[in-house]
């Protein structure tokens, strides 16, 4: 079994319904709905054939509305164009068309933010320009980095030549759309501080969607404690924080930031040209296959595919290839030297932890540690159990079990994790039983095996007090 979670963009490329049936099939987790293209119509579209196919497949598919944020794009190419090195660009504040000659982007600022010497970085650094000369409403630049261009590229404008902020009223537009149909998780766009995830205003999750930090500024990086304290999941979103920072200094960054997350028991997902080759070829290069499996070996909750799904020319193949290369990543995955560095991390970051589910998390590890068991059963309200216990990467599949339906489906992105919907509350003892006998029915425990459960004294408990090591009855 996979136990890191998979992620995949959707686009017109998986809007053929064999397709879209095809990744969920093949196994994604989450489908990513990025509302930077298109109509809110076109993402309630595509947000219904998930609701509908995962229905059909039998399959629990959570749902990812990822906010544009003051992204910036260049009007559309009319076809594939080609820069070289030293051609000359006029780029200009516009909407309507961009040519090889004349770039139009949709940010008024362009001309008065932008000064000789400084670089225009376009389509995830495809295409670098230089500008030589500034007039009040144009800038003329150089190609210092050529590379081919199509559709509506972003434009990476540096947080500081940046005057909007996130969220803007549009990504609050979208937010209030897709929460009226039941969302599971939004994704915010250059978030630079918890206050700019909390200005969302969505209702705390699992009422409201799980709402997910894209950390991809400057700002984000310094109030990272903040952000991850203030967001329900973080991802490293390295096509526009690899723009923002030295390249040589992203790795490294990656890994600090999912770290950070672990402690605090978010999911943290790593995004973006995992895969990148494959929106043409029939497989990855020995980088991109080395770079999916080191996420894994990070911390990463889940990893994910943006144009390699949605506008590659196989996604299923696509999603087959992430999904092999993971699990055997995780096959491989050190539990115990992660858990004990878990348990150590939480120590210093938490001083001096006193926290009742956060406690019975760490025994439930030391349990499982010395005990086979064949499941860890968390019955959980939130889904902050699962969350807390998955933080330990134990080798034992945790199901995620609860009666409320929304946390069933945000916690798809939860590493190792298999939610399941339990249609009947009832006492605790009730409770255990019906998990139990629930995990047994999907297949995932048999009778005569052993699991340890956790859960609280009811449906609504605020704290996890209860561990039992039990055999699933007959
Ligand atoms: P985007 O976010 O694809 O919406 O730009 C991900 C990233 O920047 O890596
Ligand atoms: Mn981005």
């Amino acid at each position: 079994m996979r136990q890191t979670k998979l992620i995949a963009s959707l686009g017109p490329a998986t809007d053929d319904e064999s397709v879209l049936r095809g990744i969920i099939r093949a196994g994604i987790d989450v489908a990513r709905i990025n509302l930077s293209h298109g109509t809110i119509d076109d993402g309630m579209d595509r947000y219904d054939a998930v609701r509908r196919i995962a229905a059909e497949e039998n399959r629990y598919v959570g749902i990812l509305g990822d906010l544009p944020g003051p992204k910036v794009r260049v009007a559309g190419f009319a076809g594939d164009t080609v820069f070289a090195l030293g051609d000359s660009v006029d780029v200009r504040t516009g909407e309507d068309a961009s040519t090889a000659s004349v770039i139009e982007v949709d940010y008024d600022g362009m001309a008065a933010n932008y000064d000789v010497g400084d670089r225009i970085v376009i389509g995830d650094g495809r295409l670098v320009l230089e500008v030589e000369q500034t007039t009040t409403d144009v800038l003329k630049t150089k190609v210092v980095h050529g590379g081919k261009l199509s559709g509506k590229p972003g434009v990476h404008v540096p947080a500081d030549k940046l005057v909007l902020s996130t969220p803007t009223d549009y990504d609050l537009k979208l937010a209030d759309a897709f929460v009226d149909v039941g969302i599971d998780m939004l994704a915010v766009s250059f978030v630079k501080s918890a206050h700019d995830m909390r200005r969302v205003g969505t209702e705390p999750h699992p009422r409201g969607p799980l709402l997910v930090a894209k950390v991809e500024t400057r700002s984000a990086i310094e109030n990272l404690d903040g952000i991850i304290e203030a967001s329900g999941a973080v991802m490293v979103a390295r096509g526009d924080l690899g723009n923002e920072l030295p390249i040589e200094d992203l790795p490294i960054t990656q890994k600090q930031i999912i770290k950070r997350c672990i402690a605090g028991g978010k999911p943290v997902i790593t995004a973006t040209q995992m895969l990148e080759s494959m929106i043409t070829a029939p497989a990855p290069t020995r980088a991109e296959a080395s770079d999916v499996a080191n996420a894994v070996w990070d911390g990463s909750s889940a990893v994910m595919l943006s144009g390699e799904t949605a506008v590659g020319v196989d996604p299923v193949n696509v999603v087959r290839t992430m999904g092999r290369i993971a699990r055997k990543a995780d096959e491989v995955f050190n539990h115990d030297t992660w858990a004990r560095n878990v348990t150590e991390m939480r120590m210093n970051q938490l001083g001096s932890v006193n926290d009742v589910t956060d406690a019975m998390t760490v025994a439930t590890w030391r349990a499982v540690t010395e005990l086979d068991v064949a499941a860890i059963i968390c019955i959980t309200g939130t889904g902050f159990t699962v969350r807390q216990m998955a933080r330990f990467r134990p080798e034992a599949p945790i199901l995620g079990v609860s009666v409320n339906q929304a946390t069933v489906n945000q916690l798809t992105m939860s590493w190792g994790t298999t939610p399941l919907h339990l249609t009947e509350t009832g006492t605790r003892e009730e409770m255990l039983i019906g998990a139990m006998e629930l995990a047994a029915e999907k297949g995932h425990v048999r009778a005569g095996d052993r699991v340890a459960i956790l859960n609280g004294d009811g449906v609504g408990a605020k704290v996890t007090n209860n561990l039992r090591i039990m055999v699933v009855p007959a």
